[in-house]
């Protein structure tokens, strides 16, 4: 700690020092009137007075004094007693104590500071002597405190008052039947960072962080929603880069998973330490009692395992403690082994998500998404099995797989009726690094006729991070044969203006998490705006994801969004029932465009 930060924090400590509760032990009324009279002249409002000397110990114990004052010749228990069973007792060990004693001489003196006593002052006792021991003693507890419980870096509780707040957390939920969530985080890749940057820096960073995710607990309420912020959450400094966030008397465990995304979105933004602009991820553990565990030793294992695996999956993202860890090991296991052999045995099959005109509801595009006809489980989500397949190192083959089957399948749409329809592939990072997208591309246009400018590429923010002259180089390539280029999943990953400016791109995705806002939420509403009109100075265009409700059609409409795909159409669908429902859009769009121009989005609701 600097010296600076010491006095500083100190300063602070000593004006907070009239909040203490100092309890005063005294078998003489009058001797207790007086002394509070002269406390409560110095500003001090919390005293706290026992008279009977055989109730001390259990007053201490349930009022938790910062000082005591205690007298030494009482009837029952002596101030002598009082003090040794204070001082051998290690929940009340370190609670100063100042003796007040009419004997003056010195062997009193000696014994009571054998026995432990802070200090001691003479009876009768005079007003400013009382006032100044009183304070200085105060203070110093204040400062031992500090050092005690809280780190000197980052100014944040540290383990030790972290494990404390965590068992009261713990035994609160059992009592009352709340649910008392713990995050466990760390910053990925911190020791590559503090290497680079050296010490001074990594500290820096540390402090940063530490101010970010401070902010994101004071601003979030126990919906997780923006708001008051959540009573008695703590974010403390529990390892080098490891941090804890304690969120008492929450509705449930998914509210902490969305703290858990709202702290992943925070760190979207660089830092700037010295110069530097950096670019910080997190992985992040969530465990909650009294389901994942009812003390505070189980619940931190649950969370540093639920952390681990988090990190196993590459970092920047969270995952919850599953009490049948073992079992889902099993399971991944198995699943690993039936993906490699879905390829051959024609397993995958692609769906297809219409794309409409936000203003005319025509289909003007579509997305292709993979779904897994696994034998034993039924259809199975991309979200369950790409992140496997990328893994395995079979994405690139699942990849070019589902370029093949969407270019066939959208080559025939024309001839099917459905006008000039292209079609969106999603592109997995590792496809895009091999080297091999552009020669898939290229052949597969050769072999089905699509037109290039048919099919569009979708890439995520963090497939296009990372190296620049082979990720511009890459999409130069594939613009100059005609493919187009969208950004998908937009405002969730890293993009800064300067580099999205770089980057040969036709359209960007709004990401589904800031529509499922609209309208209501007023950050969600700035956001999509800024989005929009972000896109519109880059020259893109502008698809919104994710729209299930008119509200939401009719914001993005009197926006200048271009495009959307939701559930308010369709989700997506096998290739025969979405070529019949776009034949059926295509149609109504037709008719009504003959009868009037649209207006509104109740009209482009109706038609699809
Ligand atoms: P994505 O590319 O952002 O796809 C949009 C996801 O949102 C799809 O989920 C889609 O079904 C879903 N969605 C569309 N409209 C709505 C809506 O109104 N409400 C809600 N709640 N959800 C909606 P899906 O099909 O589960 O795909 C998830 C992700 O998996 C995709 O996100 C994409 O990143 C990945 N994925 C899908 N197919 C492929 C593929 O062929 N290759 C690769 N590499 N990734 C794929
Ligand atoms: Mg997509
Ligand atoms: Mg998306």
């Amino acid at each position: 700690m600097s010296a600076s930060t010491t006095a500083a924090d100190t300063a602070s400590d000593l004006k907070s020092l009239s909040n203490a509760c100092v309890m005063m032990i005294d078998d003489e009324p009058i001797m207790i009137d007086v002394v509070s009279s002269f406390l409560e002249e110095a500003g001090y409002r919390e005293l706290v007075s026992v008279t009977d000397s055989t109730k001390a110990i259990d007053a201490i114990h349930s009022q938790r004094p910062d000082l005591l004052l205690l007298d030494l010749m009482m009837p029952g228990l002596s101030g002598f007693e009082i003090l040794q069973m204070v001082r051998n007792d290690p929940q009340l060990r370190e609670i100063p104590v100042i003796v007040l004693t009419s004997a003056s001489d010195s062997d009193t003196k000696l014994r009571v500071l054998e026995l432990g006593a802070t200090d001691f002052l003479e009876k009768p006792v005079d007003p400013s002597e009382l006032k100044l021991r009183v304070r200085n003693t105060l203070a110093f507890k204040a400062y031992r405190d500090r050092l005690a419980y809280f780190d000197p870096l980052t100014g944040l509780p540290n383990r030790k008052l972290f494990l404390s707040q965590l068992a009261s957390g713990v035994r609160r939920a059992q009592r009352e039947n709340q649910v008392c969530a713990l995050i466990q985080l760390n910053i990925d890749r911190f020791k590559t960072v503090n290497d680079s940057l050296g010490h001074r820096g990594g500290d820096e960073l540390l402090k940063l962080v530490a101010n970010r995710l401070q902010s994101v607990v004071r601003m979030l309420d126990r919906s997780a929603q923006v708001g008051e912020g959540l009573p008695g959450a703590s974010v403390s400094r529990v390892g080098a880069d490891e941090f804890s966030v304690l969120l008492p008397d929450i509705a449930g465990v998914d509210i902490a998973g969305k703290f858990a995304r709202r702290f992943i979105s925070a760190f979207t933004q660089p830092f700037q330490v010295e110069g530097h602009e950096l670019f910080v991820t997190l992985s992040l553990g969530v465990v909650s009692a009294p389901q994942d565990g009812d003390t505070p030793e189980r619940l931190l294992n649950n969370a540093g395992a639920a952390l681990d695996q988090a990190k196993h999956r590459g970092g920047n993202g969270y995952h919850f403690f599953a009490s049948n860890a073992n079992a889902s090991a099993l399971e991944r296991l198995t699943l690993e082994s039936q993906l490699r052999r879905a390829l051959q045995r024609d397993e995958l099959v692609v769906h297809y998500q219409p794309k409409i005109d936000v203003r005319s509801g025509r289909v003007v595009g579509s997305e292709a998404l993979v779904r897994w006809q696994h034998p034993d489980r039924g259809l199975l989500s991309p979200g369950v099995f790409i992140p496997v397949a990328e893994e395995i190192n079979l994405i690139a083959q699942v990849g070019a797989w589902v370029l093949r089957k969407a270019c066939f399948h959208a080559s025939l749409w024309a001839k099917r009726g459905l006008g000039s329809v292209g079609v969106a592939v999603n592109v997995a990072s590792p496809h895009f690094r091999d080297g091999r997208l552009l020669a898939d591309v290229q052949q597969v246009l050769g072999t089905t006729g699509l037109p290039p400018d048919m099919l569009t590429l979708e890439l995520t923010e963090s497939v296009l991070m990372g190296n620049n002259t082979d990720t511009v180089a890459t999409l130069k390539a594939l613009t100059d044969i005609g493919v187009h280029i969208s950004l998908d999943d937009f405002g969730t990953g890293y993009s800064s203006l300067a580099y999205l400016k770089r980057l040969p791109l036709d359209e960007l995705k709004i990401d589904r998490s800031f529509v499922s806002g609209l309208p209501g939420d007023q950050d969600s509403a700035a956001i999509v705006r800024a989005v929009i009109a972000l896109a519109k100075s880059l020259n893109l265009k502008v698809t919104a994801e994710g729209v299930e409700q008119r509200s939401q059609l009719e914001f993005l409409r009197t926006g200048t969004c271009d495009t959307f795909q939701g559930f308010l159409c369709s989700q997506a669908l096998p290739l025969d029932q979405f070529v019949a429902l776009a034949l059926r859009i295509q149609s109504q769009s037709a008719q009504s465009a003959q009868d009037s121009a649209l207006h509104s989005a109740a009209e482009v609701a109706a038609l699809i």
